[in-house]
């Protein structure tokens, strides 16, 4: 199996649609945050990484590249508790916050990101999700939203599952869904 083109990965999401749903994306962002000195892009690890790579390139807004890593996922077949695994090195008070998420499944986690992003005094924060699942159990606010897409296992694009496909340059599904993945050490 050729790590480009996996048999075990349904193509959902064509490279071509992405790249063009990011400069979409980069062309709203920049009409809202236009005029403000700077904006603070926080990529939440690992998933997000290849998505804020391409976002941040496109837009013209001054920005500035932040990283957080949280552990989410699960507990069994429970979704566990969020924990901050690593934090930001930099100082939000008084600036432009938009967080940088690669999923919503069930909102837990940029709930959590958006609480306590909110609670350090920033000029605002926003959120940019690439994908979001029907029906979460939680409802955070989702400002900048790439695609909605159906509940199922996706890879690609800075997903993945256990480590793998991560590099993938479209957005798939895994056709075996990782029932057996359930784990306290999350990959994210
Ligand atoms: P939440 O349930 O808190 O919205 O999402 C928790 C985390 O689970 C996401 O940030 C992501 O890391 C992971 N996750 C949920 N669904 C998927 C999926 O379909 N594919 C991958 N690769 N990760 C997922």
């Amino acid at each position: 199996m050729s790590q480009e083109d996996p048999s075990n990965v349904r193509e959902l999401i064509s490279e071509a649609r992405i790249q063009e749903r990011v400069s979409e994306l980069a062309r709203q962002i920049e009409a809202d945050y236009e005029g403000t000195d700077e904006v603070v892009l926080v990529g939440i690890l690992k998933g997000s990484f290849i998505f804020l790579a391409d976002l941040a390139r496109r837009l013209s807004i001054p920005r500035r590249i932040e990283f957080m890593a949280v552990s989410s996922y699960r507990d069994g077949d429970r979704a566990g508790a969020v924990r901050l695994l690593m934090d930001l090195r930099t100082d939000i008070r008084q600036r432009h916050v938009i967080i940088v998420e690669d999923i919503v499944d069930s909102g837990r986690t940029l709930e959590y990101l958006l609480n306590n992003l909110k609670a350090r005094g920033p000029a605002s924060v926003e959120s940019c999700v690439l994908v979001r699942k029907p029906d979460g159990e939680h409802t955070p606010t989702v400002r900048y939203l790439g695609f909605e897409i159906p509940d199922a296992w996706v890879v690609g694009y800075g997903l993945d599952f256990a480590e793998q496909h991560r590099p993938l340059p479209y957005i798939g599904v895994l056709e075996q869904p990782p029932g057996d993945a359930a784990s306290d050490e999350p990959s994210r």
